[in-house]
């Protein structure tokens, strides 16, 4: 839309432009035309009345000349006077460059020529109808253009009277061929004319205009060039329709006919006034010559401005595309500025969610330690309550054995009383025993402290759950428990595995008809493997595969953790803590632990 405007402007401009041109190269161009016309006919004009003047004055003085007298003596003279008188002339036409110079007496009779020899020569015409003839006779000095009456030759006629005792007895005229106008005029494309007083054409570089009047002539005006016979035969058709000179000459432009081709023509039209001969001198120049140029200036205005519409329509198009390149730029700027923010937005984003992350992680590490620590008062708890009940049974007796004691006493039977305290020590004893074994969940794990005889901690936490063992009617298949079989652990620590171990053994038999519990211990190379198995209900798949994840369990109260402490604590230790199908459908768990010999 935009671009259609535009061009229409560029074309609106253009044609205004052109038309602008157009005016004023066909102005310019018809006034410099008009210049030149105007200046090479007062040129012309000017050298003319030059030559003419040259031959103005000549036959007043050569009249004068007595030798003319005789000739034209009234009695008749001697007929080698005439020629004397002709020879005279010939001599005086050849030494002026005249045309032809000749007498004529008071009739009108030519009585000597120059062109006395020549076959068309003047001598015995009458010319007293010609006004270069009838001025002298009346005293003036003759000047009168015509077409010669015999010769038919254009000339121009100067002539003086010649007086004898102050009377006019004859007339000497001289006849300037004007040829010398041929000469003078010398431009191709300007036509020219010379024109009587009355508009009749008698020169011309246009042949076709000879002896034809500018205007229409009225008769009175055909009338008077047909009595002086100045143009012979001519109808004097006129070239214009105008029917005044003087109208013709403010013409600045004419259509005039051109007979030779027979048609008219516009013409820019200059014109000289030569005073003293009385013509008028035109020059023509058709206005074709003007449309030419102008064509010319169109042209060359055309070119120049579709030169200049391209640069201008280039320089417009490169300074739309970088406008819009700048816009792009500018948006792509946006846009980098709003995704970098984005970016920043979803770099803080994840710095947060890393921060939350960590957070989180510390929280559940937190937590983790936390439930361990749950674990392992859960852990205590259990033990608490096997120690009670160890300690509880030896304790009622020692009480029992000491009331008895007591009474024995008042009864002084002191061998009794001596048997009872032996009893109380012993069981004291027992009590001791109870309480040590329980201690070593109290020791403190070191590091020097990893050497432990597998055999007595498997019996440990055996002991320590003998209650519920019995309690749930359990069998324990304990297979042979050789005591220099040393693993490099804690010994705490691998007994806690154990009980865990053996607790959740014992949870799984359930209700079991026969339920049995094993354990076995045997060496495997550089490492010992310590299994134990129970005829519960066993593992799928599934949970095979995630019993040792944490807070995987299957019981209501139960946390999910022993295994996965379990795990990590015989990791600890560079060993390793697997489960398996045991033969009676129940689960076998297989603890492995680098053996370590005595003296190491
Ligand atoms: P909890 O005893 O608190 O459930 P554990 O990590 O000790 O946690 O045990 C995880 C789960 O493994 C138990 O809930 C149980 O389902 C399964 N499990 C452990 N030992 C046995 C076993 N001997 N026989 C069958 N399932 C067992």
């Amino acid at each position: 839309m935009q671009k259609n405007k535009f061009l229409t402007l560029i074309i609106l401009l253009g044609l205004i432009l052109g038309a602008l041109i157009t005016n004023i190269t066909y102005q310019q161009v018809k006034q410099h035309l008009s210049e030149r016309i105007t200046n090479d006919v007062r040129q012309l004009g000017e050298k003319l009345d030059a030559q003419l003047a040259r031959y103005s004055k000549l036959p007043e003085v050569l009249a004068n000349d007595p030798r003319l007298l005789s000739a034209l003596m009234v009695n008749a003279p001697a007929v080698d006077q005439y020629q004397k008188t002709s020879l005279l002339l010939q001599e005086w036409a050849n030494s002026l460059n005249a045309d032809t110079i000749y007498l004529i007496n008071r009739s009108g009779d030519t009585l000597a020529a120059s062109n006395w020899q020549n076959e068309g020569s003047f001598i015995g015409q009458n010319y007293a109808y010609r006004p270069y003839f009838q001025d002298p006779m009346a005293g003036k000095l003759g000047q009168y253009f015509a077409l010669g009456a015999h010769s038919d030759k254009r000339g121009y006629y100067f002539s003086a009277p010649i007086y004898q005792l102050q009377q006019i007895i004859g007339v000497l005229v001289i006849k300037v061929d004007l040829s010398l106008v041929e000469d003078i005029w010398q431009y191709d494309q300007i036509e020219y004319a010379i024109a009587d007083q009355l508009g009749v054409i008698f020169y011309s570089s246009e042949d076709s205009w000879l002896y034809r009047s500018l205007v229409v002539l009225n008769d009175e005006q055909k009338q008077q060039v047909f009595s002086s016979r100045q143009y012979g035969q001519t109808k004097l058709e006129p070239l214009s329709d105008l029917p005044r000179l003087t109208e013709f000459n403010q013409q600045e432009i004419s259509n005039i006919t051109i007979p030779s081709i027979n048609q008219s023509e516009a013409f820019l039209i200059a014109n000289h006034n030569m005073e003293q001969a009385g013509w008028t001198i035109y020059g023509f120049s058709p206005i074709n010559t003007a449309y030419q140029y102008v064509v010319q200036a169109l042209f060359v205005f055309t070119a120049f401005y579709m030169l200049l519409c391209l640069a201008v329509m280039s320089w417009f198009q490169t300074f739309t595309t970088k406008k819009e390149l700048a816009q792009l730029n500018d948006k792509l700027e946006i846009l980098v500025i709003e995704r970098t923010r984005n970016l920043m937005e979803t770099n803080q984003q994840l710095r947060d969610t890393i921060e939350q992350y960590e957070r989180s992680q510390a929280e559940l590490k937190q937590t983790q330690s936390e439930l361990v620590q749950a674990a392992k008062l859960a852990m205590l708890g259990e033990l608490s309550a096997s120690i009670n009940h160890e300690i509880n049974q030896p304790l009622a007796a020692m009480r029992t054995y000491a009331e008895n004691t007591r009474k024995l006493l008042q009864k002084n039977r002191y061998e009794a009383v001596a048997s009872n305290i032996d009893e109380i020590v012993n069981l004291n004893q027992m009590v001791s025993d109870i309480i040590s074994r329980f201690k070593v969940f109290a020791r403190k794990t070191t590091e020097n402290n990893n050497r432990t005889v597998a055999a007595d901690s498997i019996r440990s936490a055996v002991s320590l759950l003998r209650n519920k063992l019995i309690k749930h009617g359990v069998v324990l298949r304990l297979g042979e428990l050789p005591s220099e079989l040393l693993v490099r652990a804690d010994a705490v620590q691998f007994e806690q595995v154990l009980v865990n171990l053996l607790h959740n053994a014992i949870q799984a038999l359930g209700d079991s008809r026969s339920p049995q519990i094993g354990v076995q211990l045997e060496p495997l190379g550089d490492m010992v493997e310590i299994r134990i198995w129970d005829n519960g209900t066993g593992l799928d798949d599934d949970q095979k595969k995630r019993i040792f994840t944490p807070f995987f369990t299957t019981k209501n109260e139960g946390l999910g953790l022993g295994l996965t402490i379990s795990r990590r604590i015989i990791d600890s230790f560079s060993g390793s803590l697997t489960i398996e199908d045991h033969n009676t459908g129940g689960a076998e768990f297989v603890i492995t632990l680098p053996r370590c010999t005595e003296d190491a």
